[in-house]
């Protein structure tokens, strides 16, 4: 096929994540990837400043996680998990048990975060339903999360970014505080907690659980919020009888400088969800943890059982995948890593700050976010972006990067280069529009 029939097929039948089938958008054909470059048909190489959302951490061609894959294939690729178990399953399971916060014993695997998700609000219903506490049925969450696109993910989700008024009555009612004020590197913001407390004493005989990101809120606006505003809250949640989900979906294996962003609070939730970078971004995969407690007491109650079972749970070529991965980040100096990448986009994004257009910038890890005043126009800041060899995908008044750990200092340079001249560049534009 050619690229123009590539295109032709992708234009007339091929939905793209949040996209309009009657209004395609020009899609850029990738034809293969390596390191942090992603190669275009055309022969173009873009840095992937996004690792594919959150999940390539180790870049692309990863020898350690392709022969993985290989030697799994040379023994099953898939096999049916309802009664059978297999040695990549337990051996990432062992591995992940090593390195989550401690007190999580428990793993269910599934195939996408949002199913992970889904999981954990099922084991949060199920666990009141088996202790007789059936009343205890809803969900507490902050503003600006976001959660994943199934069903009852989205009715956590921020209800304006997730767009609850679509769906709208169909949409389980949640309980919505506001989107935590006290930044990372700034105050806690006391009034905020006693809020948070306000609310959860009120309601706690209908809440389940809470969910969050635990201090980065990803795609419902790359807000990075206090350590002491998840460890408070971890302590409401014991006092009013209400289980903590955290969804590490985004932040888990490194991201924002702690292996699991729960650390930077030191707190273990009651359940927990992984997937993006779990398999170094080779393919979906994803988990559910949960404690002891959960785990018993939904098995100790009615019906006796967990009610999940997804067809590809415990994928062997994703468990041996993810294990490959896992060791990888762990065999090196990942925190040097982050290190260098946060400190390199503080000092080269730094001077964005003053411009005009420009309400803030933001690191945290190997995270960098760049906040305009208004919407961007994405058509224009991405071209402008790639014809400097860099893959971005902003949204909203959010241009913001979170590259693969793997990245050399000189790519890293690139990166930043292409990110601060289209920024400097497109706010010229603006200005001068005025
Ligand atoms: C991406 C994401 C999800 C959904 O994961 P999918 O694999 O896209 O279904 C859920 N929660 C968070 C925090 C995420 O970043």
């Amino acid at each position: 096929m050619t690229q123009e029939e590539i295109l032709s097929i992708d234009h007339k039948h091929i939905w793209h994540p949040y996209t309009a089938a009657s209004r395609p958008m020009d899609n850029l054909v990738v034809k293969k990837a390596s390191g942090v470059f992603l190669e275009l048909e055309d022969g173009t190489r873009l840095i992937d400043g996004m690792s594919s959302w959150w999940s390539t951490i180790h870049g692309y061609q990863v020898p350690a996680l392709n022969r993985a894959i290989q030697q799994q294939l040379e023994n099953m690729a898939h096999v049916m998990f309802g009664g059978i178990t297999h040695r990549p399953a337990a051996e990432l399971t062992q591995a992940l048990l090593e390195v989550v916060p401690q007190g999580l014993k428990h793993v269910f695997y599934s195939d996408s975060g949002s199913v992970a998700v889904e999981v954990a609000m099922k084991m949060a219903l199920q666990y009141w339903h088996s202790k007789g506490q059936g009343s205890k049925n809803r969900f507490a969450t902050v503003r600006s999360g976001y959660h994943g696109d199934t069903w009852h993910d989205m009715s956590v989700c921020d209800p304006v970014t997730g767009m609850h008024s679509i769906f709208n009555n169909r949409l389980s009612p949640q309980i919505f505080l506001p989107a935590p004020q006290s930044t990372f590197h700034g105050q806690l913001i006391p009034e905020e907690l006693e809020e948070v407390e306000r609310v959860l004493s009120s309601h706690h005989e209908e809440i389940a659980a809470f969910i969050l990101e635990p201090i980065v809120q990803g795609a419902g606006g790359m807000r990075f919020y206090h350590p002491d505003y998840l460890n408070s809250l971890k302590t409401h949640c014991e006092k009013y009888d209400i289980l903590l989900i955290a969804d590490e979906i985004a932040t888990g294996f490194g991201r924002t400088g702690k292996l699991f962003a729960c650390e930077h609070a030191a707190i273990t939730p009651d359940i927990m969800c992984i997937g993006k970078a779990l398999t170094g971004g080779y393919m979906s995969f994803a988990a559910t943890l949960c404690t002891a407690d959960v785990a018993h007491t939904i098995s100790d109650g009615s019906p006796g059982v967990f009610m999940h079972g997804p067809t590809f749970m415990g994928n062997p070529l994703a468990c041996a995948t993810a294990l490959a991965s896992l060791e990888l980040l762990l065999a090196k100096d990942w925190k040097a890593e982050i290190q260098a990448i946060e400190s390199h986009l503080n000092d080269a994004l730094a001077g964005l700050q003053t411009l005009e257009a420009v309400k803030e910038v933001r690191v945290l890890g190997a995270i960098g976010v760049v906040e305009m005043k208004a919407e961007v126009d994405m058509k224009a800041i991405q071209a402008a972006l790639t014809k400097r060899g860099l893959w971005l995908r902003p949204f909203g008044k959010l241009i913001y990067t979170m590259p693969p750990f793997v990245i050399t200092p000189a790519e890293l340079q690139q990166l930043t280069n292409a990110m601060v001249d289209s920024i400097k560049a497109y706010g010229e534009k603006l200005t001068e529009e005025k």
